[in-house]
């Protein structure tokens, strides 16, 4: 089977959309928490397992030698997202899966938002499990699906100076993870995903202004003085200053990706951040 957990995510999604459409339904298996998120599936005739990062007895005997697995990344900072990551990582190696492909993040990415993939990507290349990392870049939602405040205040407001980064959409990684999921030949290779065309965030307001025909301008604040425009508008500190800290990245150019390797496992160009945009605009 090909296995997808976090499937009922963003990206899980798109994923398991995107296998519908190359393999049969019953050889696909969602990983999820919540199976009532996953019925919709579960309609269409894909097997839904139930299990949490959080409970590794929940992972016993969920994988089968010769499963192609992907494992995405959770979302709980606080939970130690390394050993919730390892208790699946754990489990494939019981079962002897032939492929564990993981969602991590661009290997030039030096903020501390990187750490748990570093700790994640150690831990997998260390078990032996054949893996992929999928080292994905940005995705252009991260600023396309949270226009609110810059409709409002007619500004893009970052800590990233002129930097530039290679976002894609969540669709592109996800076919990218389906590319390597279903195809032969990716055992232990690494691959650095991203958009083909970088971006500077007065590019975006440029691109912005141009489809609202609103006059929407960039503003390069400080690293600290973001944190307080985020903590601000209700975010808590902590991560407030992660964010900061990916900006700082961005300016160093640490979120461009060159590679080509996301486009090339898809066979096409990537989405470009204007239909993104046009997309988020038309709600
Ligand atoms: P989402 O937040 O939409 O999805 C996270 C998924 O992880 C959900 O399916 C969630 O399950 C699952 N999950 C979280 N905690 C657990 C747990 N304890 N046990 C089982 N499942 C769990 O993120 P996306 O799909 O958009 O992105 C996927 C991942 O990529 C993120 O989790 C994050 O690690 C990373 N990311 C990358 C970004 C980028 O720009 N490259 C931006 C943001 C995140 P449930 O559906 O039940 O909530």
């Amino acid at each position: 089977s090909i296995v997808v957990t976090g499937a009922t995510g963003n990206l899980g999604r798109h994923v398991v959309e995107q296998l519908l459409e190359k393999v049969p339904a019953d050889q696909i298996t969602a990983v999820v928490r919540n199976a009532d998120k996953a019925s919709g599936f579960a309609d269409r005739g894909v097997k839904i397992a139930l299990a949490d990062y959080n409970d590794p007895a929940s992972y016993d005997g969920l994988f089968s030698a010769g499963d192609k697995v992907l494992l995405i990344s959770g979302n709980e900072f606080d939970k130690g997202r390394v050993q919730q990551h390892q208790v699946v990582i754990d489990a494939a190696k019981a079962a002897g899966v032939a492929l564990l492909a993981y969602t991590s993040a661009p290997g030039t990415l030096t903020a501390s938002l990187a750490d748990d993939h570093r700790g994640t990507e150690e831990i997998l290349l260390d078990s032996g499990v054949p893996y992929a990392l999928l080292r994905n870049g940005w995705y252009h939602e991260n600023y396309t699906e949270n226009l609110a405040p810059v409709l409002e205040h007619n500004a893009v407001v970052a800590a990233a100076g002129e930097g530039k980064l290679s976002s894609a959409s969540r669709a592109d990684y996800a076919a990218a993870a389906v590319a390597v999921l279903t195809g032969e030949g990716h055992e232990n290779t690494t691959y650095e995903l991203g958009g083909d065309t970088p971006w500077s965030f007065a590019e975006y307001a440029a691109e912005l202004s141009r489809q609202t025909g609103k006059e929407i301008t960039y503003s390069a604040v400080s690293p600290d003085a973001l944190v307080g425009i985020l903590t601000g508008a209700g975010l808590p500190e902590p991560f407030a200053r992660t964010l900061a800290g990916v900006d700082v990245s961005i300016e160093k150019g640490e979120l461009v990706v060159s590679s080509g390797d996301l486009s090339r496992l898809t066979g096409r160009p990537t989405t470009p951040l204007s239909e993104a945009i046009a997309t988020a605009l038309k709600g």
